[in-house]
């Protein structure tokens, strides 16, 4: 067993503190990752605090991040693919059964046995697994990901997670040209649906609470912004949407984002906050309208994604902030002050 560097919450209300954790010795078919950038996304904080305990409660000391990039270090004897020195990343998932259907299908994140990155039980070292505010991680190749050479590191990072997550629910339900689409929440997830959907072709607008950001969605590729706080704003483009991405963190009104649909209008949830939604029957039954939710996306779609990335040039807009500012970085992104993900630097933590 190997030990390393980290920065851990120890309960629901204190701050992420330096903590030496457990790192496995790398098996024949692992990979050993010195971490050089990890994102810091909105679960992170809302796992550090338990805000889903009823969902998924927090094991405490919690280590968290999903949003991996770092250097191979070591390769197990049959690892193919990857050598010592290889850029590699690694996303929301470290394992799942393999068998299932839905492993079979390349669709890890519907898996019955998934594994998330932090806060699982760890089937090798017992105890739970710790994420990537951390100096290393071990990781199986087949949850490894190819890293494009092109891209800046820090700002690959976040496509790990809020990549994903947006990528894949645009892919899913089609959205390209000809359609209206609306992104819901310009934070780290908001920032990539708008950059997706815009290099999908869809006329993209940015539903926000903050007038500030404005110029900066037009800039991310949005070609209309709606303040959802200005009630006029709404109604004026009330049944106008094919597509809806709600990437909302905090509790919000989703019938009066239901009500920009049109008939047979789409909205799918990704955001995921703590309190449930009310969603009034007439927000769906008006205009045949369908709710829907999306979790993250599986191994091969997450390196399609990187591929896509790959080859246009599309990285999140970043903050680098050092391990130590973590908290800082916490109270800033809740109040959504930031352009538009953190990435901790994982060389202040040497
Ligand atoms: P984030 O960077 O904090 O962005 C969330 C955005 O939501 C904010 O920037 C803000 O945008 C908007 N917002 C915040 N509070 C609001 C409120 N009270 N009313 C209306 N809008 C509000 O967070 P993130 O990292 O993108 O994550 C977003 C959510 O997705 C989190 O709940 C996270 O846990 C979840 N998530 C889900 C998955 C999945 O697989 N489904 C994966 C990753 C994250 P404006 O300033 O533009 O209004
Ligand atoms: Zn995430």
């Amino acid at each position: 067993m190997n030990s390393a560097k980290a920065y851990a919450a120890q309960s629901p209300t204190s701050p992420l503190t330096p903590l030496t954790i457990p790192r496995r010795a790398p098996t024949e078919s692992d990979v050993q990752i010195e971490i050089l950038y990890c994102g810091i996304c909105h679960s992170d904080v809302h796992s550090a605090r338990n805000e889903w305990s009823a969902f998924m409660a927090t094991s405490y000391p919690i280590v968290p991040g999903h949003e991996i990039v770092g250097r191979v270090t070591h390769v197990g004897s049959a690892v193919k693919g990857y050598r010592v020195g290889d850029l590699a990343a690694v996303g929301c998932l470290v394992d799942s059964d393999r068998t299932c259907t839905h492993c079979q299908a390349g669709n890890e994140q519907f898996c019955p046995n998934m594994v998330f990155t932090f806060n699982a039980p760890d089937s090798h070292l017992g105890g739970m697994t710790y994420g990537g505010y951390s100096q290393s991680i071990v990781v199986d190749q087949r949850f490894v990901l190819r890293v494009p050479q092109n891209l800046s590191l820090a700002g690959v990072a976040p496509l790990l997670c809020a990549g994903i997550t947006t990528y894949s629910p645009l892919r899913h339900h089609k959205v390209g040209k000809g359609q209206r689409v609306g992104i819901v929440g310009l934070g780290g997830l908001g920032h990539m649906g708008v950059k997706f959907a815009h290099a999908f072709g869809a006329h993209v607008t940015v539903i926000t609470t903050s007038a500030r950001k404005k110029e900066d969605a037009h800039r991310l590729g949005a070609d209309a912004v709606i303040l959802s706080s200005q009630p006029d704003e709404m109604a004026r483009h009330a049944g106008t949407f094919d597509f809806l991405l709600d990437t909302v963190s905090a509790d919000h009104d989703i019938n009066a984002l239901l009500g920009l649909l049109k008939p047979d209008g789409h909205l799918t949830l990704v955001g995921a906050p703590a309190k449930p939604l009310e969603v009034a029957s007439f927000s769906l039954l008006m205009g045949r309208r369908t709710l829907s939710g999306s979790i993250i996306g599986g191994l091969p779609e997450t390196q399609e994604m990187l591929d896509f990335c790959g080859q246009h040039g599309i990285t999140a807009d970043v903050e680098v902030v050092p391990i130590q500012s973590v908290n800082e970085a916490y109270e800033r992104l809740l109040r959504a002050d930031v352009k538009y993900r953190f990435v901790i630097d994982l060389s202040t933590l040497r």
